[in-house]
């Protein structure tokens, strides 16, 4: 019997702690906090994250949680146009063998917290803030804040964006400021106009800003959050702001936009923030998970549906005698990274796809409306798709110990009949000087990317070393070199 110790207690250090101790390990999970509790508004689960779930036993309760979202709809919110749908109905379940749905945070978090609680194996030590940790000969020494410690087989840093084990294992400082805003507030249903009622998930494109609403609470509250570039001076993480600040952010959308947001009440704020990829999240018998391993803008909605993923993925790997924890976790490191990665480069090219003008925006609206369900689903199917949740087979390598007899079997490649067909995007006869270095955000020169990348080559992994830890370090992408500097691509 190995003893695991997980640091934070979020959705994925809860995920992990049930996937070990699906496995037969003991897990003591430390939270900071002097409570295991979640706030927090709505949370869109793709059909893989729901499956990661359902790997987890909690489909069926997540089930009676989620409301179903009807479609993804993408609106001009600048002319009002309905520019594309994508239908989220029986075709796309079909395809994805899960559903893609919204549930409250506190009700996803609330079941997975009731499942550890109820499983054998499972300690629960709020107050407990992990400091760092120490290795010994055959194990790990997990440092507290008060001067405690904790010996452990293992340590899974599931402690979030500012991660502490981050902080020693990678050492790559604070996190990067995006310069976007994004405000949250959420309306009782029964305030919102009944032609501005939809089960979707909806996005209203701007200059510079956007605007996402979707029903939550089985469609009782609409969760609005708009997000607007507008370089905050200092970063700020749930602060109330007065609804007049976010109407004179999104005066320009159009006004069935601002309708919505004119129902707004208690408005927060918050400074988008992530970090650069790195690939090394392993230190022997420690790895990171989650935020604390690939934070990532919320843009894809997916940062939730990744530690989930890893949850599984580790949850299957650590199926194993503690000895082979250290070259367990490598794997687990090297079958994620990519993934992960790629989704983070996905969030931030949304920005670009979201807050494009004018003649961009034009070429846009064109490029997206031309296509059709099937289409769409090409896109999204590396993603919403993938069952197993490793990586590129390309950059990753196979896993297969013959020593250990234990293969993970590689998921998440494009099966031939999902590859999606390349489309060259049309330009509007008003977009001529699409292309110009002048206005990058105006007129940017068009290849299908970020939300509608078909068939990306991945990237190799050859990063430089972080001076704290020579196994870690950025994943180099074109990519990935910040948000201000991502090529306009659509
Ligand atoms: C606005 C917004 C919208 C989002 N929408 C979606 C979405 O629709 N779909 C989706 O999949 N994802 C979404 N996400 C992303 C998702 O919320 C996160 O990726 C996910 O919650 C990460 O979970 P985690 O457990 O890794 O980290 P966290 O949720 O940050 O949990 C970390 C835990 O560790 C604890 N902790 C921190 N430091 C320590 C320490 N030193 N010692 C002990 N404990 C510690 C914290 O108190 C916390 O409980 C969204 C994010 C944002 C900001």
């Amino acid at each position: 019997m190995s003893t695991i110790a997980v640091a934070g207690g979020g959705i994925g250090g809860l995920a992990s702690a049930l996937a070990l101790a699906a496995r037969g390990h003991d897990v003591v999970v430390c939270e900071r906090s002097p409570e295991f509790v979640e706030l927090g508004a709505g949370i869109q689960l793709a059909p893989n994250g729901m499956h990661a779930l359902d790997r987890l036993g909690l489909a069926e309760a997540v089930g009676r949680i989620a409301v179903p979202v009807g479609e993804l709809r993408f609106m001009d919110g600048v002319t009002g146009e309905h520019v594309v749908a994508m239908p989220l109905d029986r075709r796309y379940r079909d395809r994805f063998r899960n559903a893609y749905v919204v549930v409250h945070r506190g009700e996803l978090y609330r079941l997975l917290l009731d499942a550890c609680r109820s499983r054998a194996g499972i300690e629960l030590r709020a107050s407990h803030p992990v400091v760092g940790y120490a290795h010994e000969a055959d194990a790990v020494r997990v440092l507290l804040a008060d001067g405690a410690s904790l010996g452990a087989d293992a340590l899974i840093g599931a402690d979030g964006l500012h991660s502490a084990i981050r902080a020693q294992l990678v050492g790559d400082g604070a996190p990067r400021d995006a310069g976007i805003t994004v405000y949250r507030s959420i309306v009782p249903m029964e305030r919102v106009p009944t032609e501005l009622r939809h089960m979707s998930v909806t996005w209203w494109a701007g200059p510079g800003r956007h605007f996402v609403h979707c029903p939550i609470a089985g469609g009782r509250f609409l969760n609005l959050a708009p997000s607007a570039e507008n370089a905050p001076a200092e970063t700020f993480s749930g602060v109330s702001v007065p609804a007049s600040e976010v109407l004179g952010e999104f005066g320009a959308l159009c006004e069935s936009a601002r309708r919505l947001l004119e129902l707004g009440a208690d408005w927060k704020a918050w400074v988008l923030v992530d970090r650069e990829p790195v690939d090394g999240w392993t230190d022997g018998r420690v790895a990171l998970l989650g935020d604390a391993a690939h934070p990532m803008l919320h843009y894809a909605a997916q940062g939730a549906c990744m530690a989930l993923e890893d949850a599984v993925v580790l949850g299957d790997l650590l199926d194993c005698p503690a000895g082979w924890f250290a070259a367990r976790l490598g794997r687990y490191n090297a079958v994620r990274r990519e993934r992960t990665a790629r989704v983070h480069r996905l969030a931030r090219d949304s920005i670009a796809l979201w807050h494009a003008e004018d003649a961009a925006a034009e070429a846009r609206n064109k490029t997206l409306s031309a296509m059709s369900p099937a289409e769409l689903y090409d896109f999204v199917a590396w993603l919403h798709g993938t069952r197993e949740f490793a990586g590129s087979p390309s950059v990753t390598p196979a896993i297969q110990d013959p020593a250990e007899n234990s293969a993970y079997t590689l998921g998440g490649r494009l099966d031939p009949t999902e590859t999606p067909n390349p489309r060259t995007p049309s330009r509007s006869p008003r977009s001529a000087a699409a292309g110009s270095p002048a206005s990058a955000r105006s007129a940017g020169t068009y290849t299908l990317g970020g939300w509608l990348e078909p068939a990306e080559d991945p990237q190799p992994v050859t990063p430089p070393r972080s001076p704290r830890n020579p196994a870690a370090g950025p994943l180099a992408s074109p990519r990935s070199t910040g948000t201000k500097e991502s090529p306009k691509t659509l």
